[in-house]
């Protein structure tokens, strides 16, 4: 029989926990994913409701019934490490320390997030706070790798170029615990040219030099409204815009990144990834 795409890459797509978050393993299965992304709680609140010890269970089970694995959490959006207001500061630090407490729980690999921004201060001081802030809520015993996703560039966010990441990943006292996710819209729209093979070999080459390749754990595999540089973060369905087929395909067919889990995070969601595996497919170099 002849191998299929999910069987060759750890390819995935974010997923709705709508009606239970134990019902997220068999939406994946819906595609023949190996692994996935939710988001653990309400992605714009604060709060959270305690989760159901039997969720946990029936989540559990369903992950091992499809052999899901390398998991992602995306953290909420709310949270900006990078801040200094005091008050803000608290809420944030305690909201993600919830959302590794959560990951954790619930057995999952990788908690995703994104750095932040730096709205009233300089990106020194951000990265700084940011620093910090992570030495805080991270703890030795905990399980999960925290994912920082490079960002577009968009308005003051922090970590759209790999010294900047580098400068966070520098301060961080548990440095097992974090590690990288890499989405391929982002990392265009902040104008790392990904789609020419030369352009994408030079990029990876300045990753590995900056951060060590080793430590691209995760990717978001999107293509991008955008072009390269816009520095705007609005993410196409695989192959329809900016970055393409050519540029995604510098990432499928990297070996080294065969057992790395993609995400698909693409605007039609569950609708478009039907569509988003038939383009990845024609570009996919599958050895028999
Ligand atoms: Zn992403
Ligand atoms: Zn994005």
């Amino acid at each position: 029989m002849a191998k299929k795409l999910t069987d060759e890459l750890l390819l995935g797509g974010h997923v709705s926990t709508s009606g239970g978050i134990y019902k997220s393993p068999d939406r994946a299965n819906v595609f023949s994913f190996r692994t996935y992304q939710i988001f653990s709680k309400n992605q714009m609140q604060w709060k959270a409701k305690e989760l159901d010890n039997g969720d946990v269970e029936k989540f559990q089970d369903s992950n091992r019934q499809h052999n899901m694995n390398k998991i992602m959490v995306h953290a909420s959006y709310l949270l900006n490490m990078c801040t200094s207001k005091p008050d803000l500061r608290e809420k944030v630090m305690e909201a993600f320390s919830i959302e590794i407490a959560r990951t954790d729980r619930l057995g999952i690999d990788y908690l995703t997030f994104h750095p932040g921004s730096a709205s009233g201060i300089t990106e020194k001081e951000a990265i700084s706070n940011l620093v910090d802030n992570m030495n805080k809520v991270i703890k030795p015993e905990q399980k999960c790798t925290i994912l920082m996703e490079i960002s577009a560039g968009q308005g003051s966010t922090v970590g759209h170029t790999f010294e900047e990441l580098a400068a966070v990943m520098d301060g961080i006292q548990e440095k097992n615990k974090v590690a990288i996710c890499m989405d391929t819209c982002h990392t265009w729209a902040a104008g790392y040219d990904i789609k020419t093979p030369e352009g994408y070999g030079e990029t990876m080459d300045r990753f590995n030099s900056t951060l060590g390749i080793g430590k691209l754990k995760g990717f978001h595999l999107n293509d991008s409204k955008k072009g390269r540089g816009s520095r705007v973060d609005r993410h196409e369905q695989i192959g329809l815009g900016t970055l393409g087929l050519d540029g995604i395909s510098n990432f499928v067919n990297d070996r080294r990144f065969r057992d790395v889990p993609m995400i698909l995070e693409t605007p039609k969601g569950e609708e478009g990834y039907g569509q988003d595996i038939e383009n990845i497919s024609k570009i996919i170099r599958i050895d028999e």
